[in-house]
């Protein structure tokens, strides 16, 4: 089967190909955090579901260029800067840094670029942009100074949120980045300074001022990837105004006709008791959060990934929790699975079933159906461990299924680096113990390891410690 993913604008299943000449290359744009705080586990549920498509992708064999910008210019990120009083780059740079670190926990694939909106390249594209959008006559400066978007001057606008227009263009219009569908209105691509922007603004031909968010995410996105994009990701509280506002901005500013975007991806939100987790309600938890409670990176992995993204995922402590059992049961096969396979190199995977973790995955990313194949993997194999029938060959090649599996879930266990001194010396007090068969104290201190966060397992080749 070929790869097929629900794109929000046709609202249906298509399927994913490159465009000629571009051999298996696909451009992908995922709209980045606004660096006004630390992104909260809601946002990260996006740039996990992203991160699926783009492993898989690859898994596939493309090659996925993919760009995700940094919002560190809009109405937040000046008012959180001029509530703390301090430059707009001062405040928004630990945000930007924090955000880098939580990535690399939850194991997400780097992009190829990060760009930011105040970079002075991004600026110029922008105003470059704003400027062939009056050319042709799609935007126009008001009295305020401010130059807007004409949406009357795009027919299509509404298009990918299915908005209907025909009562709407009433040439009112919103200066604010964030507005609903019921307020439909001209747009700002540009935003004349005020007093309270403070020291953040540009020179442009139409003044100093500042760019509207919209206008950034079209720049940049163009700018780095071209005139047409093959995916564009987001949560669905992208889709409008923030998409919408991309589209006609893009397709009115290029030559020629082809689309924006080919496909269009959006993930579900994250809830709370039933509300979107997000900052303003003040529901939500950070990455921070969560491994200060003793959480792991992977285990809210685990638990962003095994829902389907355009499903409702409401976000519980009992769903991490059910994280924690479900990647020990991984680890533990996994580890037995190292132990039937001794030295073996040659490989045969018993169960030609495995490849469905795959194919489920082309169905527009069915996580349960990959996931079901993957834990059914694991009893079968595991029933034949338990009568001694799964050969070394068979272990490796399930071994090198699961090395392909993890390419893509990016859920394998971290490496034991180094076993503290302390531990070390507990497991060969344990070892003389149950020399001495003083079971009681060889359980004492199994407690006494485990207190320091490691697990110690006896197997017929002695204790085996892992992370707890
Ligand atoms: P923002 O920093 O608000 O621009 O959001 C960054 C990304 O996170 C966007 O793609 C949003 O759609 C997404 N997002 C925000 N809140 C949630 C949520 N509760 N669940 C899933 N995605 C979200
Ligand atoms: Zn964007």
């Amino acid at each position: 089967m070929s790869l097929q993913v629900h794109n929000t604008l046709s609202r249906t299943r298509e399927e994913i190909t490159p465009r000629s000449g571009e051999g298996k290359v696909l451009s992908l744009y995922t709209c980045g955090p606004t660096v006004y705080a630390h992104a909260h586990i809601g946002n990260f549920r996006a740039y996990v579901f992203e991160d699926l498509l783009q492993r898989h992708l690859r898994e596939r064999g493309f090659i996925v260029r993919r760009v995700m910008n940094l919002t560190d210019v809009d109405d937040k990120t000046i008012r959180g800067a001029h509530a703390a009083g301090i430059a707009l780059a001062d405040y928004t740079r630990p945000f930007k840094e924090a955000f880098f670190e939580d990535a690399k926990t939850l194991r997400l694939l780097p992009a190829e670029a990060y760009p930011a909106a105040t970079d002075p390249e991004q600026i110029a594209r922008m105003i470059a942009m704003i400027g062939i959008l009056m050319e042709k006559g799609n935007a126009y400066q008001a009295e305020d100074g401010s130059i807007y978007f004409r949406i009357a001057s795009f027919p299509d606008y509404g298009r990918l949120a299915h908005v209907d227009l025909e009562n709407q263009r009433s040439g009112q219009r919103v200066a604010s980045d964030e507005y609903d569908k019921e307020a439909v209105a001209d747009f700002a691509l540009w935003k004349a300074w005020v007093p309270e922007d403070g020291a953040v603004g540009w020179e442009s031909p139409w003044g100093k001022g500042r760019p509207g968010w919209h206008i950034e995410c079209s720049a940049m996105a163009t700018g780095l990837l071209g005139q047409t994009i093959d995916i564009h990701c987001g949560g669905v509280d992208n889709i409008f105004p923030h998409h919408e506002a991309e589209i006609a901005q893009c397709e009115c500013a290029a030559h020629g006709e082809q689309p924006f975007v080919r496909y269009w991806m959006h993930c579900a939100h994250l809830m709370v008791e039933g509300s979107k987790m997000a900052k303003s309600a003040g529901n939500f938890f950070t990455l921070r959060d969560l491994i200060e409670k003793g959480w792991t990176g992977r285990e809210v992995r685990y638990a962003l990934i095994s829902v389907h993204y355009r499903g409702a995922l409401n976000f519980t402590i009992e769903g991490l929790g059910a994280a924690r059992t479900a990647l020990a049961r991984l680890d533990a096969w996994h580890e037995r699975l190292l132990e039937t396979a001794g030295s073996e190199t040659a490989s045969e995977v018993p169960n030609p079933a495995t490849e469905g973790f795959f194919s489920a995955l082309d169905d527009d990313l069915n996580i349960s159906g990959a996931l079901a194949v993957l834990f059914e993997t694991l009893r079968e194999s595991n029933r034949c461990m338990d009568e001694e029938k799964l050969t070394p060959v068979q272990a490796c090649g399930l071994l090198n299924w699961l090395g392909r599996v993890d390419g893509v879930l990016a859920l394998e266990a971290d490496t034991v680096t180094t076993i503290p001194s302390e531990v070390e010396e507990l497991v060969a007090a344990r070892a003389a113990a149950r020399f001495a068969k003083e079971w009681k104290k060889s359980d004492e201190i199994r407690d006494q390891i485990a207190a320091l966060g490691w697990i110690v397992k006896d197997t017929k080749d002695g204790q085996k410690l892992t992370k707890a």
